[in-house]
């Protein structure tokens, strides 16, 4: 009897011609989530299975593939010989003891002797004999005993579905730039996207010496959270410093955001272009806060030419909240820090500036200089 974890991808099937491409990328994905531990993986029509590993790894087996995007369900159990014996005595190994059951087959092997109801009963039946506290229900039993006959000569035997993250598998729907801050926002948005099979890079603005080092550090720890979803292996930073002193002494108050906004978008389309994304990703959500109105948008788009992603556009708090705990950013992103956009804060920030007037105050600024002296400060740290 041998222990096997059965990975079940998503929507990988729906790819058509695509499909191998698909397969190969989730193949690799899955053994960069599961290296450092002992293990074969191997793929058999339509499943993933983990082979040869430690019995205490299984957990963290299991933990690592529940984050893999492109996985739709996993399972643990065993693997073994198709022959009725070998069935029964794996059914027991993975069979509660007491409470309600029913046995549930399924035959990839069309040509199995037995039929699928047949060898629910006779599994069943040979279950009930051994644990005299278990009992049938086949409409809603409290476990189900499942059994997957192969069509390699082997039947897999487990006893429950964990769910999958779900979606596409990274990489395999081009690469997006995340702007990175230290909120609750941005990681849920980079999320979303490597949920959708983008592979995403990461980018932080920075305004030292008002902001910290602890504000960085705190933005790396984020994103090495987030990269065990995304891939991805450093953080790119930029100091935005000298462009908000210059905002703050040429130009309106009531537009210091929104000009800092356009600026980060500038910078970012280049970064962008030097790690090959092809969009750059936000965790703006409508109407959230003074920025993040149409005006906002429209302003702030009106300076690159690439798309501009925002996952989180229709969400409320409470929903990014909550994704922002599943995903375990969120005790992170909670923590007090200073995050550029609130150095400099005038008091009334403009809700919804025109494009002429913002456009207007900008010329009092050298906007190319700024760009490039920042893109200068760009550095890059390492996730792991
Ligand atoms: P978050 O929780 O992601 O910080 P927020 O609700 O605080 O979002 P804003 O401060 O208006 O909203 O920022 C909107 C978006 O702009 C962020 O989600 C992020 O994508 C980007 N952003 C803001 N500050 C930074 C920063 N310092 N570095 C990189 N990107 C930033
Ligand atoms: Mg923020």
């Amino acid at each position: 009897m041998e222990k096997v974890i059965i990975i079940r991808y998503a929507e990988i099937h729906l790819k058509g011609k695509n499909r191998g491409y698909f397969e190969r990328v989730f193949g690799v994905n899955l053994e960069k989530a599961l290296k450092g531990l002992r293990h074969e993986l191997r793929r058999t029509s339509g499943r993933y299975l983990v082979t040869a590993f430690r019995e205490e790894d299984a957990e963290e087996l299991c933990a690592r593939i529940a984050r893999v995007f492109g996985v739709h369900s996993y399972s643990v159990g065993v693997r073994v010989p198709n022959d009725l014996e070998s069935i029964a005595a794996a059914a027991m190994s993975v069979s509660p003891q007491s409470g309600t059951f029913k046995v549930d087959t399924h035959r990839a092997d069309k040509r199995y002797p037995m039929t699928s109801p047949e060898l629910n009963a006779e599994v069943g039946a040979r279950l009930l004999a051994s644990f005299p506290a278990l009992k049938v229900d086949v409409r809603a039993p409290q476990h189900t005993v499942f059994l997957d006959i192969r069509e390699d000569g082997s039947a897999l035997v487990f006893g429950m579905f964990c769910e999958g993250a779900g979606g596409m598998p990274v990489g395999t729907s081009s690469k997006g730039l995340l702007l990175i801050s230290g909120g609750i926002d941005s990681p849920v948005a980079g999320y979303m996207m490597a949920k959708r099979g983008m592979e995403v890079k990461y980018l932080h603005f920075h305004s030292y010496p008002y902001t910290n080092e602890q504000a960085r550090d705190k933005v790396i720890v984020l994103a090495r959270i987030l990269s065990r979803y995304t891939g991805g292996d450093t953080v790119a930073t930029v100091k935005v410093t000298h462009i908000q002193e210059e905002i703050h002494k040429k130009c309106a108050a009531e537009l210091n955001v929104t000009l800092l906004r356009r600026f980060m978008f500038r910078i970012a389309e280049r970064v962008a272009a030097r790690q090959g994304a092809k969009c750059l990703i936000t965790g703006e959500s409508l109407g959230q806060v003074a920025s993040q109105t149409m005006e906002g948008i429209t302003s702030s788009n009106a300076v690159v030419r690439l798309p501009v992603l925002r996952p989180l556009i229709g969400f409320d708090k409470e929903e990014i909240v909550a994704r922002a705990k599943k995903i375990g950013t969120y005790e992170t992103s909670v923590l007090p820090y200073e995050d550029c956009c609130t150095v400099f804060l005038p008091e009334f920030p403009a809700i919804k500036p025109k494009l002429s007037y913002i456009e207007e105050e900008e010329k009092k600024l050298d906007v190319e200089a700024l760009v490039a002296e920042a893109l200068g400060t760009m550095e890059e740290f390492p996730l792991r």
